[in-house]
């Protein structure tokens, strides 16, 4: 018998979908077929195998069932910092958020990731203080390297490449989303982690979509590398890293809150 395998690639589709949900989409509609290449019944491309694994969602942007709860506002046992490895000294406030220890340095997860959703809730302080970017500066770093920006830029003008949503001197956010000063800002993230071959060339760059209070900030944005303050990114090999949050060293007092990640690798 004429045996054949017809792949369906539904781009238009999957189009919404990020890269590696879509890669397993275009999998699982392969389609085993005998005798002719094209479907003429609709159950010819329905695929019922293998089953989608249930995930309960959270309610008003709690975690769902299957996520990693990076902060819950009881403790900062997920995190360390990134001066000594010693214990986190950032603030646990009873709102349940915590907040920058000035000049304590960055806190990271102890936790490595590779691709990940990411979903973490940010403020600046009611009180204004500073400007450009020393007006409650701080940042999402993933992989400690990749850089979601958090400042203050209510009435407060610095370089768009650099202002509140961006990924650092790379990509401009498509939106300024932010709430007013001192009220709880949303990043809901989705990044791709970058591939390299043996001899550490990148063969596949970072990806990255964004939105900040549910407004699409960064689109699929393919990484440059490592963000720099000064200098131009360059790609230098890693494995899986951890989630960073920038003490700015300028009394940024950001607070954050629900910080919870889905693995995607
Ligand atoms: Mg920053």
């Amino acid at each position: 018998m004429n045996k054949a395998i017809i792949y369906l690639s539904v781009l238009g589709l999957f189009s919404a979908c990020s890269e590696g949900s879509k890669e397993k989409a275009e999998k699982t509609i392969e389609v085993k077929e005998t005798a002719k290449a094209e479907p003429t019944k609709p159950e010819e491309t329905e695929v019922w195998e293998p089953k989608v694994p249930v995930v309960t969602a959270g309610i008003n942007n709690q975690a769902p069932s299957d996520a990693i709860i990076l902060f819950d506002g009881t403790n900062l046992n997920q995190w360390t910092s990134s001066v000594d490895s010693t214990e986190a000294k950032w603030i646990l406030n009873k709102d349940g958020s915590m907040t920058v220890n000035d000049k304590t340095g960055d806190i990271q997860t102890k936790k490595n990731f590779g691709s990940i959703q990411l979903h973490i809730e940010w403020k600046s302080p009611k009180e204004v203080q500073g400007k450009d970017q020393t007006r409650a500066n701080s940042g999402v770093f993933i992989q400690k390297r990749y850089e979601v920006q958090v400042l203050d830029n209510n009435n407060n003008d610095t370089y768009v490449n650099g202002q509140v949503g961006a990924i650092y001197k790379q990509s401009i956010p498509l939106a300024m989303a932010s709430s007013p000063t001192g009220e709880w800002n949303v990043y809901d993230m989705i990044f791709h982690a970058p591939k390299f071959d043996a001899n550490g060339k990148v063969t596949k760059k970072a990806t990255i979509t964004v939105l900040h209070n549910g407004i699409l900030i960064q689109d699929y944005f393919e990484i440059l590398g490592p963000v720099e303050w000064i200098g131009l990114p360059k790609y230098v090999a890693h494995g899986k890293a951890p989630i960073s949050l920038q003490d700015h060293g300028d009394n940024s007092r950001v607070s954050y809150r629900n910080i919870w990640v889905r693995e995607l690798d």
